[in-house]
């Protein structure tokens, strides 16, 4: 791995040149809020970002993405992976984009997903600003970010970029980089270190303790009914999580009744229709009827179902479904902790 520094008058002409020769995402400001979104200019760059109303995973796993297009028997997989560079993704994003990663390639490999992620080089950023509902110092700490190719660091005087892998090195063309000094990488490394301490909230509990008690109350109806007694089922907390991977999929069928397109769109095991499957003749089953299995539901996969396969919880601690929760009762720290306090 090469580390580089790159001085901070030198930044704005590095962005520029890749945004001429690469499509680039980064987080910009949306009113008083951050998106990831294509860069026309290195100016809209804001790396101070503290979280982004949509974790970055929309880049490999749209909100909607085609699948099959067809004509009567004939059909064709709809891949198009677009070329990228995903820059400034906070280390939670990317433990986040990992499991995902992981999860849509361990058995039956998803090629619409696997494309768009092969396609995109990631360049994580250090978190400038920490946001107000985040706990990611606290949480599966056994599992360290991986799968990016870079990561940039601001430091005083400018920025250290560590090129992990060829597409992280291949960036540094486009800018004046230099050989970071050892003084260097250790600022880099301090200004990583101290926004651990910085996070509002806290999970008081070691992950395979929070794995053990959570199981243990699966049968605890009352604790979960009161948990999701102001419960809206919309869903919200299910959108912005950057490790959920539902998908619902519909076939649209053109005017001629011959050809279409299937797709996929985003789906939220919180709303009332996820788990409701049909029996035919106009009747439905729905296995999680009450709001109350369906937060079990998101609380178990979050801290315990997927612990094995990820090697620590499905959550990463970015704070989104907090913010994002209306009644306020999706904060995994609030759920879990008052769980782990529970007889
Ligand atoms: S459960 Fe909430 S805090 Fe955890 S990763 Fe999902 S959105 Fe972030
Ligand atoms: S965001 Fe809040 S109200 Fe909406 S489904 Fe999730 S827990 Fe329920």
């Amino acid at each position: 791995m090469n580390v580089y520094f790159l001085k901070e008058h030198d930044f704005n002409s590095f962005m520029s040149k890749m945004i001429e020769s690469k499509k680039v995402i980064g987080p910009v400001a949306k009113k008083s809020k951050f998106v990831f979104d294509k860069l026309e200019s290195p100016e809209q760059l804001r790396l101070d970002y503290d979280v982004t109303i949509l974790p970055p995973k929309k880049e490999f796993f749209p909100t909607c993405q085609k699948l099959v297009c067809f004509d009567g028997n004939k059909f064709e997989g709809c891949i198009n992976p677009q070329e990228k560079i995903l820059f400034g993704v906070h280390f939670y994003d990317v433990k986040a984009i990992d499991m995902t990663d992981h999860l849509f390639s361990e058995k039956n490999q998803d090629w619409n997903y696997l494309a768009n992620r092969k396609a995109t080089t990631i360049v994580a950023s250090n978190i400038q600003k920490v946001s107000g509902r985040a706990f990611f110092a606290s949480v599966g700490k056994e599992v360290g970010p991986k799968g990016h190719d870079a990561f940039i660091t601001k430091i005083n005087g400018g920025y250290v970029f560590e090129a992990i892998t060829d597409k992280g090195e291949a960036i540094v063309k486009f800018g004046k980089f230099e050989k970071a000094s050892d003084s260097q990488k250790s600022e880099a490394q301090s200004a990583n270190e101290s926004m651990l301490g910085k996070c509002p909230e806290k999970l008081k509990y070691s992950s395979s303790e929070i794995a053990d008690k959570v199981r243990k109350n699966f049968t605890n109806e009352k604790l979960w009914e009161e948990a999701a007694h102001d419960c809206f089922s919309c869903g919200s907390c299910n959108v912005v999580c950057p490790t959920c991977y539902c998908f619902d999929v519909q076939d649209d069928w053109n005017l001629d009744q011959k050809t279409g397109t299937r797709s996929r769109y985003w789906d939220a095991c919180l709303t009332e229709d996820f788990s409701k499957v049909s029996l035919g003749g106009g009747h439905a089953e729905n296995f999680r009827e009450s709001r109350g299995d369906r937060f079990r539901h998101r609380i178990m996969r979050k801290a315990t179902y997927l612990n094995e396969k990820l090697g620590g919880p499905a959550c990463v601690g970015c704070g989104r479904c907090s913010s994002a929760c209306t009644a306020d009762i999706a904060d995994p720290v609030n759920v879990i902790n008052k769980i782990m306090e529970a007889k």
